[in-house]
């Protein structure tokens, strides 16, 4: 009699794996694993109680790619991490990862480090500094070295806004013109550079803090088909 468990990663709750919907490239993956000497299950299978009540949604791993060779993800439940650049929590929540992972086909390795509102910012300036660097190529009339100077302005680095801009002043003919970029010159000559990086880079704080949670549930499943005499679970090759 087969004694294979699939176990709830959320509740852990069991049933026989032939009476889920485990999806085949998951026992494909699993058969793959098992040759490897690594423990057969299905780390972050959600039951269908878990998936009603809402703890987790069921993902759908023929739709996603990863990098390097791994499980697919079986579902994916909202993951709390801290930004690494303004250091608040925030939330990927499991929406956000399936539209992430199986709509817009980014790698299951690929984890956010920043908020929502942090991403958006480093978007902005990368954007910014792809038309610095076109715009600095050959800057020809006084719309460029404004435009040139506006950015540093947003950028914070003024002395460079203050150059950028004195040159576009000089390169205007018209009095109104020369007046409001004089008042604007006048506007950021005494603002100080800010020392921040330009733009800024996202640097990862929990690298692994996602990786983590999704450890700590494989492993719970584990010990779960350990006590259930599941016959497919093997020794890790670590504990061998
Ligand atoms: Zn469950
Ligand atoms: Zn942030």
């Amino acid at each position: 009699m087969s004694r294979e468990f699939a176990v709830c990663a959320y509740c852990l709750a069991h049933r026989f794996w032939k009476d889920t919907d485990l999806p085949a490239v998951e026992r494909a993956n699993q058969d793959r694993y098992l040759r490897a000497g690594w423990t057969k299950q299905a780390a972050d299978w959600v039951c269908p109680a878990c998936e009603a009540a809402g703890v987790a949604v069921r993902a759908c791993p023929e739709k996603q790619v990863w990098e390097t060779f791994r499980w697919p993800a079986l579902s994916f439940a909202d993951f709390a991490g801290i930004c690494g650049l303004c250091r608040e929590n925030f939330l990927f929540s499991a929406a956000e990862q399936q539209r992430f992972y199986e709509e817009s086909g980014v790698p299951l390795e690929v984890v956010p480090n920043n908020c929502g509102g942090c991403r958006e910012i480093v978007r902005r300036q990368k954007a910014a500094q792809v038309r610095l660097e076109e715009l600095l190529v050959d800057p020809a009339g006084a719309e460029d070295f404004e435009s040139i100077g506006e950015i540093y302005a947003g950028a914070q680095r003024y002395k460079k806004a203050v150059e950028a801009l004195r040159r576009a002043r000089n390169l205007h003919t018209d009095p109104n013109e020369k007046q409001r970029l004089r008042a604007r010159v006048d506007e950021l000559r005494d603002k100080p550079d800010s020392p921040e990086p330009w733009p800024l880079s996202s640097y990862s704080s929990n690298p692994h803090f996602y990786n983590e949670q999704r450890l700590q549930r494989a492993d719970a499943v584990r010990d779960k088909r350990v006590e259930l005499g599941d016959r497919w679970v093997l020794k890790r090759p670590d504990e061998a």
